[in-house]
């Protein structure tokens, strides 16, 4: 644990992880966080100028929590994005569908390698567990 000042209020406090913001000011942000999603499920026209203004939050942060993907902009908006990847045009998140399909398919590939190899030990471990049972009896 490292002290650190508050990157909002400056004060100091006890940093562990995730954003450098005190206690306070995170419960602050997170209250933020639930109004501005209200307000823009009741406006679904608005844009990001208009939300930050509208209820007081910078840019940047609005940017953060859509590519958090804890916010998403409809369609009427005009919000757009890019995909990291490919550049294609994106509502929220990092990531277009077809590269987020991708990542997972790459992912899963991994997973399932890893899952065999789990389940070719456990075969190998129920073996020797029924051995050690029959050898009991
Ligand atoms: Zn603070
Ligand atoms: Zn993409």
């Amino acid at each position: 644990m490292e002290v650190k000042s508050c990157r909002n209020c400056r004060r100091l406090f006890n940093y562990i992880s995730g954003p450098r913001l005190c206690q306070e000011c995170k419960e602050e942000l997170e209250k933020k966080f639930s109004e501005v999603k209200k307000f823009i499920e009741e406006h679904k026209n608005a844009t990001v100028n208009q939300v930050s203004e509208e209820m007081e939050v910078s840019v940047g942060q609005i940017n953060q929590w859509i590519r958090e993907e804890r916010l998403s902009f409809s369609e009427e908006s005009g919000v757009l994005l890019q995909c990291e990847k490919c550049a294609a045009k994106i509502r929220t998140g990092r990531y277009c569908d077809a590269c987020k399909v991708a990542f997972t398919r790459e992912l899963s590939n991994v997973y399932k390698r890893d899952m065999a190899n789990i389940s070719r030990a456990n075969e190998k471990k129920s073996e020797e567990d029924k051995m050690r049972f029959l050898g009991r009896k």
